[in-house]
């Protein structure tokens, strides 16, 4: 006895030394307590306690047009795997957005306004829930459970419900486009996760922050009136049962082919022709497995253009790329072969990753927004869909792929998301496409939070800023810094490591660290943890070289160009590492027997903050 409390006394200080030796980060209290209790690893891997939990979802939808509702009835298996004995489930009801006194981060369109998501009933096992067992609140459903659930053990729950889906416009990323036109995502009771930093999620639904989902199995039946194409997350199952033969076909032959294959064209349509077998309400079925959220999209006009593109080469494995759109769209003729082509170039390139499903569909819906393959793009025209297409497809890697939690980190999402979108963008397009999202213009205002203020705490526009804008110019220095092998090297480790998980901000500081064979905390804390500003000036230019002044706070690259007395020019670039040591200045070398006329610092992926001292002279 005494022996135990000796050794779990040494264990403890061990575990405490560790924690203090691997981190200069600062942690919050309750997030260090993961790393203590070892579901978490100090080297940034999940740890040898590390669990999370899971649902398998059966849900029969059904859609009526002309009043708006969407009615259904979940069937879920919810497995335990946490240590804990759970007294209640949580459910989301993201609709409850809408209800009135709803919280929001908006103001909606009053004719959005309804009295939220209607339960006639909620089971466990076959038995009803009584009534005082149910509490729905803010936009959760939660259950209490007569007998709770112990570690290790799973449970069936069963929820009846109905809304009425908001009219799209000024309704957050979804909608009634028309009678026959819905994207329709939070639309099921979806349990909230229950993990090891926070226990049951409890940040609302507002409409502002995204996405926090455990990853789980679908098989979804939605069932819509006869002409209308239903497009989902995860594979179609009874294709072949509804669609007339030469709408398979092709749909068959859109499975191996390269060239984008128009599965319903603007020809079949001018036939008036249906291209499903049944004149009655049919039904789709879904399925998907391993996947943070279910969403669909449906029209009875749509175009539907579909290719393949190979997103592993090492297997030859192919995807299924779709765009689903209105035949008025001026910009969506292009975007199959954009999307196909930026799954591919992500998929070997940047992140340099596989595309882990087997299908992404781009439905011209409004705004961007993103669900496991499945998107919701509005038309771009007359600028070109690259960015958008590849932004929202590139969402597959983070959140989903990996399961970021972004009502607490959303940087860890959309600052990838808008890093990749502007080199994927510009290499699809052949020239500066991107788009930059000039933190300088925000950077050391008090709108510009550090990102490790959880987002749940913030709203627009700091949680833009915090979100998209810092994080983007950060992993811009990063990337600069680490070079295209050692940032892909970093890159691959953390998702290896974490695919298919919830990594935190911690989880992904310490593999970076790990990976890069680095310890970058001297880069990190500046970029995501400090109040300040990234900003660089040209403090003189003496016999030594140029002197560049670090007037801001955040390691940056330098980059600029000289011009000589002589007329020549010449380009400069060093990477932010040469702020590591702490120094506040760095010389730049230049030529012998040159005379300098002009140096001015500056590039378009660097955010500069103050641009009047990047000149010299002044
Ligand atoms: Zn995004």
């Amino acid at each position: 006895m005494l022996f135990y409390k000796k050794t779990l006394f040494l264990a403890l200080v061990l575990c405490s030394i560790a924690t203090l030796s691997a981190q200069s980060l600062y942690m919050p209290r309750n997030l260090a307590k993961a790393y203590d209790r070892q579901t978490r690893s100090n080297d940034g891997r999940p740890g040898p306690k590390y669990w999370q939990n899971r649902a398998e979802y059966r849900i029969n939808a059904t859609v009526d047009l002309p009043t708006r509702e969407l009615s259904g009835r979940a069937e879920v298996k919810y497995f335990n795997q946490s240590p804990d004995t759970l007294t209640m489930v949580r459910f989301k009801l993201a609709h409850d957005l809408y209800r009135k006194n709803g919280q929001r981060a908006y103001d909606l369109n009053p004719a959005a306004i309804t009295d939220g998501v209607l339960v006639p009933q909620v089971r466990v096992g076959e038995k009803p829930v009584d009534a005082k067992n149910l509490r729905q609140h803010s936009t959760f459903l939660d259950v209490r459970l007569d007998e709770p659930l112990p570690p290790g053990q799973s449970l069936d729950l069963g929820v009846d419900w109905a809304y009425i889906a908001p009219p799209a416009q000024g309704a957050p990323r979804e909608g009634v486009y028309d009678s026959a036109t819905w994207f329709v995502p939070y639309w099921y009771p979806q349990i909230a996760v229950y993990d090891d930093l926070h226990g049951w999620a409890d940040a609302p639904y507002n409409g502002l922050q995204e996405m926090y989902n455990d990853f789980s199995d679908y098989e979804v039946r939605i069932t819509v009136p006869a002409d209308v194409m239903v497009w989902a997350t995860g594979i179609w199952q009874n294709a072949e049962a509804m669609l007339k033969p030469d709408f398979y076909s092709r749909y068959q032959r859109a499975q191996t082919s390269e060239a984008v294959v128009q599965i319903f064209s603007p020809k079949d349509y001018s036939y008036g022709g249906s291209f499903f077998k049944t004149t009655e309400t049919h039904t789709f079925v879904y399925r998907a497995e391993q996947v943070p959220d279910f969403a669909f999209a449906f029209s009875s006009y749509y175009l539907w253009d579909a290719a393949t593109t190979v997103v592993d080469s090492a297997t030859g494995r192919r995807a299924l790329v779709s765009a689903a759109y209105n035949p008025k769209s001026q910009d969506y003729y292009e975007v199959c072969r954009v999307a196909a082509d930026g799954l591919n170039l992500m998929s070997r390139w940047l992140p340099g990753y596989p595309y882990p499903y087997p299908a992404m569909t781009v439905f011209n819906g409004s705004g961007g927004m993103e669900f496991p393959m499945l998107c919701n793009d509005g038309s771009t025209h007359p600028n070109s869909p690259i960015s958008l297409t590849v932004h929202e497809s590139s969402h597959t890697y983070f959140p989903f792929m990996m399961g970021i939690n972004e009502q607490y980190y959303a940087w860890m999402d959309e600052g990838w998301a808008a890093f990749f979108d502007v080199l994927v963008t510009d290499s699809l397009a052949g020239k500066p496409l991107g788009r930059l999202r000039n933190y300088h213009d925000f950077a050391g205002t008090d709108m510009d939070m550090p990102p490790m203020t959880p987002s749940r705490h913030l709203s627009n526009p700091a949680y833009r800023v915090a979100a998209y804008n810092r994080p983007q110019a950060a992993y811009f220095a990063l990337y600069q810094m680490l070079g295209h092998e050692r940032f892909h090297r970093c890159m691959v480790e953390y998702m290896n490591r974490w695919k298919g998980k919830h990594p935190q901000p911690f989880d992904f500081f310490n593999t970076w660290n790990a990976a890069a064979g680095e310890n970058l905390d001297w880069f990190w804390k500046p970029w995501f943890f400090d109040w300040g500003y990234p900003d660089l000036a040209v403090a003189d230019v003496t016999a030594k070289g140029i002197v560049i002044e670090k007037t801001g706070s955040m390691p940056m690259s330098v980059v600029g160009e000289i011009e000589y007395q002589d007329g020549t020019k010449e380009r400069f670039r060093h990477h932010a590492a040469v702020w590591k040591t702490g120094n506040s200045t760095f010389v730049l070398p230049v030529a012998k027997g040159k005379t300098i006329q002009k140096v001015t610092l500056g590039d378009p992926q660097v955010s500069d903050t103050l641009r009047e001292n990047n000149i010299w002279p002044r």
